[in-house]
């Protein structure tokens, strides 16, 4: 080992990542789709099994001052089957693992158990193991979600088409707005306990973020319609990031509008009220766990009454260029920022 010690915020999350997948090569022809996609493609014989693992940390991804338990355990399953979704698959198991301190009551944790089966029955997904273990002082929870999908119906981070069109299903940005007001109404608290926070008004966004919604019910509807995305990822860093992958691993270019990017009006009206711009909190803000994909043009008709999809620009072939052409007619660069845990 060598004495030079360098800084991971020199990579960053995503630099970090591609560091790593560098140094590992699939041994097994099984391994279809390793590091690099909103999870890893197995072959089995049949159908092909989906494997992918989120770890949410205390005080880094959720904050028990303001996220109750049994959402944050809803909300992890949430996210890890979100993941399978991405790749147009179909989620069957999970596995749970738990780092806790004693900090934690038996009855804290019923209840986070209670969350995690309430995403379990509404995603018909089955829990079948996972780990415990102790930590100093807060809670680790990571979880891995099994899923099945059939090979010719996968849909990687890599297949976008010059010509396809890029859709988005839902609202984006409400629950980057969801926390700035829980962050407010924490810091109100702190100054005064007696405050009684009043936050119905953001009823929405606070959903938005402590109760995010898997969007498996849309990987069955594009099935019913024949419709099989050339490509998906899930928002989890925000739109902008996620365009971002897409354009990388499929070496084409996007080209989007920002009138046709979906913003439910509370969301725009509270981004106002907090100063922010409401189109920046929909590329940047993260954790809306929406299915951003891409479609042969051809295939338009099918979705175009959907009154969750939205269509929102197209696939380019300039590599890398890609743009935000604001209401004005005005061609920005975007912007790949996401959230980065390293700084
Ligand atoms: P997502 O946001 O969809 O969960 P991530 O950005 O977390 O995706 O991960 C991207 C890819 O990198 C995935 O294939 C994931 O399995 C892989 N990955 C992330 N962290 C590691 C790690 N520490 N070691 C190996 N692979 C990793
Ligand atoms: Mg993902």
């Amino acid at each position: 080992m060598s004495e030079k010690r360098s800084e991971i915020s020199q990579l960053g999350e995503f630099g970090l990542i591609d560091r790593i997948s560098t140094k590992f090569n699939p041994q097994n022809p099984s391994s279809i789709k390793g590091i690099g996609d909103d999870a890893a493609v197995i072959e089995t014989g049949g159908d092909c099994v989906l494997l992918s693992t989120d770890m949410l940390v205390e005080d880094i991804h959720f904050d028990l001052s303001y996220m109750p338990i049994q959402h944050l355990g809803y909300k992890a399953v949430a996210v890890n089957i979100s993941d399978i979704a991405a790749m147009n698959g179909k989620p069957e198991q999970i596995t749970v693992s738990l780092a806790l301190s004693n900090r934690f009551s038996i009855e804290a944790i019923d209840a986070l158990y209670e969350g995690i089966k309430a995403a379990c029955e509404n995603y018909k997904v089955d829990l079948v193991g996972g780990d415990t273990t102790s930590s100093v002082s807060g809670l680790i929870i990571s979880i891995t979600a099994v899923g099945r999908v059939k090979k010719e119906k996968i849909a990687y981070r890599s297949g976008a088409m010059t010509g396809d069109i890029i859709c988005v299903t839902g609202d984006l940005g409400a629950a980057f707005i969801g926390l700035q007001v829980l962050e407010r109404e924490k810091q109100v608290f702190l100054a005064n306990p007696q405050m009684q926070p009043n936050i119905e008004r953001y009823d929405y966004m606070v959903k938005r973020l402590l109760k995010p919604e898997a969007r498996t019910d849309i990987v069955f509807e594009l099935q019913e319609l024949g419709v099989t995305p050339t490509s998906m990822i899930d928002v989890s860093d925000g739109l902008a990031s996620e365009l971002f992958h897409i354009s990388k691993n499929s070496g084409t270019g996007v080209r989007i509008y920002e009138d046709k990017i979906p913003i439910d009006n509370r969301t725009y009206e509270t981004a106002v009220e907090f100063g922010l711009d409401p189109i920046t909190c929909a590329l940047n803000g993260g954790e809306d766990y929406e299915l951003l994909f891409t479609i042969p043009q051809a295939d338009f008709e099918k979705i175009k009454n959907h009154q969750d999809i939205h269509s929102i620009g197209y696939v380019h072939e300039k590599k890398a260029e890609n743009v935000l052409i604001t209401k004005n007619g005005n061609v920005v660069h975007l912007k790949a920022q996401g959230w980065d845990h390293f700084n």
